[in-house]
């Protein structure tokens, strides 16, 4: 059966669906309509940056950081800072903060 036909099927009897991804606070269920549920399976990571208003390596590299934003500076020794800037943020806002410093380098 396609998958189409499936999710008509099981729509019609009032099964509801959702997707769920972790994060910050161990995870997350977003629901789906039939046609999202369609969209959803053609790309998973491409649906889920689309509904945050991010792009695929944004959504990815949020979920990479663990939901925290990095400072961009350097230490003395030119290593890359240690810093926090924010964390337990959502991808939009963790995507708008990279690039920031932390405290002791702004
Ligand atoms: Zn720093």
């Amino acid at each position: 059966m396609e998958i189409a036909d499936a999710v008509k099927k099981l729509g019609q009897l009032d099964i509801g669906f959702y997707c769920t991804h972790d994060d910050y606070a161990g995870a997350r269920f977003i629901t789906l309509t039939e046609e999202q549920v369609l969209q959803y399976a053609e790309d998973p990571v491409g649906y889920l940056a689309k509904f945050y208003g991010v792009t695929k390596d944004e959504y990815l590299g949020w979920h990479r950081s663990g939901y925290r934003v990095q400072c961009a500076g350097k230490t003395r020794s030119g290593k890359r800072c240690r810093g926090s800037v924010a964390r337990n943020i959502e991808p939009k806002e963790w995507a708008a903060l990279q690039g920031s410093f932390c405290h002791q380098h702004a």
